[in-house]
């Protein structure tokens, strides 16, 4: 993938005046991807003789917890203070793999209390709000990780990655593509992965730590959200599934757990569309995954607030799930009449 040069050599100059105080930031829950292209990021700054502090609203999944550097992270819900001052402080803020401020959800705010630091974004998400003084949205780059792997190839040459960089980096690409599985796989996306195989990074050991390194709680809990709370509609051919609260405590549920159940719904072969409504204290964060033309984005846009790619995408809902999923019922009828299904 070909990134603009002139965006290429405008970060190049601005990283090369003179040391700065860096931060980088990443979205609520952040998955594989956001962690990994944010440590490997920064990595990639301390290189270059910056100070870095990489920050996300709240904790990761705890599978994710072998990951190198990932101790540095600093989690704005245990510490807020932390991260406020070093947002405060920064020359420059990188936003990584998100694309708006409001997806920071409880972090928004902090950003806004710094008014001189330089803005840039590094993402692959749709539509990226205004306000940045540089951006690096690439919405055909199946993860952020790979975007910042070309970024440092074509800035500065694929030797300065290391193993533990090419660890990270492997694990955005690995996970936001349902180990290479789903769209926008690019030749250029394999080499990338040959680079990083030749830095030292064991696949099957990182598919490992990631895939099965489950409790046995979110094993009992996908069994039950499967075989008692998959709904099909539509003829078969939309799905959806919800948690409650209290189902989740039942399979002593961690933060993390539920991540993937939403795409299982689609192994049926008639299946186009899935949704999962998974219920926290305040509201109802929804996840929506299709396959081929169905556009999620879109139906996550029109119906619930929300946003992401065409085929994965997610919303928030701050009525009752009940009442979310009625909604949910009869935006799936209006969005096939307008031939949204196909
Ligand atoms: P997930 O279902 O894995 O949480 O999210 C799938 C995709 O949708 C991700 O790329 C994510 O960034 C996007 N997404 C999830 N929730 C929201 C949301 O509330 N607003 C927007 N704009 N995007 C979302
Ligand atoms: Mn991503």
């Amino acid at each position: 993938m070909e990134l603009q040069r002139a965006h290429i050599e405008q970060l190049h100059s601005w990283l090369t005046e003179r040391p700065m105080k860096i931060v980088t930031v990443s979205h609520t829950n952040p998955d594989g991807d956001a962690i990994g292209s944010s440590l490997a990021w920064a990595q990639v700054l301390r290189g270059m003789g910056h100070s870095v502090i990489s920050i996300v609203p709240n904790r990761h999944p705890y599978f994710l917890n072998w990951m190198p550097h990932i101790k540095e992270l600093v989690i704005f819900k245990q510490a807020a203070e932390q991260a406020r001052e070093a947002i405060r402080e920064a020359d420059m803020i990188f936003c990584l793999d998100f694309n708006a401020l409001s997806r920071l959800e409880i972090l928004s705010d902090a950003l806004a209390e710094n008014n001189h630091a330089r803005r840039i974004l590094i993402d692959h998400h749709l539509s990226p709000e205004a306000g940045f003084d540089l951006l690096f949205s690439y919405p055909d780059s199946s993860s952020t990780s790979f975007l910042v792997y070309e970024i440092i190839e074509q800035m500065l040459g694929v030797e300065v990655i290391t193993k533990e960089m090419a660890e990270l980096l492997y694990v955005g690409m690995m996970t936001d593509t349902g180990n290479f599985a789903f769209s926008h796989l690019s030749p250029e996306l394999f080499r990338a992965v040959a680079v990083l195989l030749e830095r030292g990074i064991v696949i099957p050991d990182i598919y490992n730590n990631v895939y099965n390194a489950y409790t046995a709680g979110r094993a009992r809990l996908f069994g039950y959200a499967i075989n008692r709370k998959m709904e099909l509609i539509h003829n078969g051919k939309v799905a959806y599934m919800s948690l409650k609260e209290s189902e989740m405590r039942r399979f002593c549920f961690q933060q993390g757990d539920s991540e993937g159940f939403v795409n299982y719904p689609l192994t049926i072969k008639k299946v186009k569309m899935s949704a999962m409504f998974i219920e926290q204290h305040d509201f109802i964060r929804i996840s929506l995954r299709s396959r081929g033309l169905v556009d999620v984005n879109l139906f996550a846009r029109k119906y619930f607030n929300g946003g992401g790619h065409k085929n994965a995408a997610g919303g928030k809902s701050f009525d009752t799930i009940e009442r979310t999923i009625e909604r949910y019922i009869e935006a799936v009828e209006e969005f096939a009449t307008e031939g949204g299904l196909g």
